[in-house]
């Protein structure tokens, strides 16, 4: 059913616009504000309070604050709040995925299912929380015994991206709570309410003051920037560009932080002659489509075994051809707008440089006029394998398509690129697949699958894509510190 004005008013009213410290919404401290806008419509929907240096500062004050006794809290009481939290965002799970659809353009399917995989994270991590062992042994001499335990990090600052605004936010959050650290969220100026009123369930769930500060603003690095040169913070976990990643990284060195950098991608997607081409067009869509092509998981080049290339590029355009773009609240829609008229200029202008370089648009290839800043699916044919939206993260709805002859060359393509995320790879050989994930240099496979995210799975990439893994059992790692005692052998006399 189509979402009514009146729904979509009552919702945004119901969200907090200041900033979250010490459990406490507040105003900024100069009283600045900045404006969230529908990338469906370009007209403002919120305004927030904007935090200054001196507001991340207290938000720091307050994580330091609640550090130690957090750091105490019994395992079972921060996995029950997590659990709380989890059961009150599926309760309400309807307004999670609306607020998603109206700053960020999602369709409201796609932001139905972003909860579900968002959410998944607090119940995955209430779980890890009682299930965080450390070890105890005799060392190899058979004298003393080493003990080893695990400790929460300390006060965390977290950065999240705009493109999942719930996912972004629980997959930090969560295990940081189930570690015992404290936290200083700093969300994407262009999709902030979710993680407003995530805070604010957080805090429902009986999350103490302090342990998590929310501080949104509309200049990232004057947040960031004191607070990374104060020495009680301890870690930075950034999920964002790679550029923006690497900045941080070299920040983050002068007071030694720890780091998770959860960065850019760039995936290629291998066709195999062997493989079900229906199967691998419905991943294409996938692996492409989901949240318009603006994922780091994102299908970036579709590398396609040179017999099969053409019927597989007509059957993807045509399945391209079907999607119905427009305001994510629409029953109809099936695929939302770019975030911003930036975002879409430079999607344009990659295609552009490509026809001009050789390629040629299959389907679409142009923006759609009108309101909002919508991007017509689009598949390119025919793409030189020199071309610039080969080696750059597009971040829309456009499919190039190249071709390869054999599995050497296919490998060799897709490792060709400082990135290192996901990959995709479609065919009906199981030694194949063995044998291209092992050369195959990306932290993430999809075999005959377009869609491999999970709470339960580690998620992160190598080379310029980043460090450390988000979810499964490797989660909750980034967020603790091993301390070891060294005992001395107890039947010395
Ligand atoms: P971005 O421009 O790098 O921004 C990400 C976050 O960093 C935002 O909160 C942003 O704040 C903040 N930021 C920007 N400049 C900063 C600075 N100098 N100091 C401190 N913080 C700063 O990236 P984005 O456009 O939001 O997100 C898209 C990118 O994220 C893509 O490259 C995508 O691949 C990547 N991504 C990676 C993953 C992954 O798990 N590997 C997941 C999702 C997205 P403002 O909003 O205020 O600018």
């Amino acid at each position: 059913m189509t979402i009514s004005p009146e729904r979509e008013a009552a919702l945004l009213a119901s969200v907090p616009t200041g900033l979250l410290i010490d459990g406490e919404w507040r105003d900024a401290s100069d009283g600045g504000t900045f404006d969230v806008h529908d990338p469906a419509t370009g007209k403002v929907i919120a305004t927030l309070a904007s935090a200054t240096s001196e507001d991340a500062k207290a938000a720091l004050d307050a994580a330091d604050a609640a550090q130690a006794e957090w750091a105490r809290t019994p395992a079972r009481v921060r996995s029950d709040i997590l659990r709380r939290a989890f059961d009150l965002i599926n309760e309400r799970a309807e307004d999670f995925a609306l607020l998603m659809t109206l700053e960020m353009g999602k369709p409201l399917a796609e932001a139905r299912g972003e909860v579900a995989y968002g959410n998944e994270f607090l119940r995955w991590f209430s779980e890890e929380a009682v299930r965080d062992y450390g070890r105890y042994l005799t060392t190899p001499e058979g004298k003393n015994k080493i003990l080893v335990q695990n400790k929460p990090v300390g006060p965390c600052l977290l950065i999240t991206p705009w493109n999942f605004p719930l996912a972004m936010a629980t997959r930090k959050v969560g295990p940081a709570i189930a570690a015992g650290c404290t936290m200083v969220l700093k969300p994407a100026k262009l999709t902030p309410l979710t993680s407003q009123l995530f805070a604010a369930v957080l805090l429902e769930a009986g999350l103490p003051a302090g342990v998590l500060n929310v501080v949104s603003g509309k200049s990232a690095s004057s947040i960031s920037g004191p607070i990374m040169k104060d020495s009680r913070l301890r870690k930075v976990s950034f999920t964002g560009s790679t550029p923006v990643g690497r900045q941080l990284l070299k920040d983050a060195a002068d007071n030694v932080l720890r780091t998770s950098m959860e960065l850019g991608g760039n995936a290629p997607f291998l066709v195999f002659e062997d493989a079900d081409l229906d199967k691998a067009v419905e991943g294409a869509m996938a692996a492409k489509m989901r949240n318009m092509g603006e994922a780091c998981t994102a299908a970036n080049r579709f590398l396609v075994q040179d017999t099969v290339a053409e019927e597989f590029t007509r059957k993807f355009a045509e399945a391209m051809r079907g999607l119905k773009p427009g305001r994510g609240t629409e029953d109809s829609t099936t695929v939302g707008p770019l975030i911003d008229g930036g975002a879409r200029d430079d999607v344009h202008q990659l295609v552009t440089a490509a026809i001009s370089a050789g390629a040629e648009a299959v389907c679409g290839g142009e923006p759609i006029d009108g309101d909002g800043y919508f991007y017509a699916p689009t598949v390119l044919g025919n793409v030189p394998n020199d071309a610039a939206i080969l080696g750059e993260e597009i971040f829309g709805p456009v499919a190039p398509v190249t071709t390869f002859k054999t599995e050497e060359e296919a490998i060799a393509l897709a490792n060709a690129s400082e990135y290192g995320l996901a990959s995709y790879l479609f065919t009906q050989d199981y030694a194949r697949m063995f044998r291209v994930a092992e050369q195959i240099e990306f932290g993430m496979v999809g075999f005959n699958a377009g869609v491999i995210s999970n709470a339960a799975a580690p998620f992160g990439g190598v080379k310029q894509s980043g460090l450390g893994r988000e979810g499964g059992a490797e989660g909750i790692a980034e967020y603790s510190t091993v301390q070891y005692i060294g005992i001395a052998d107890p039947y010395a006399k």
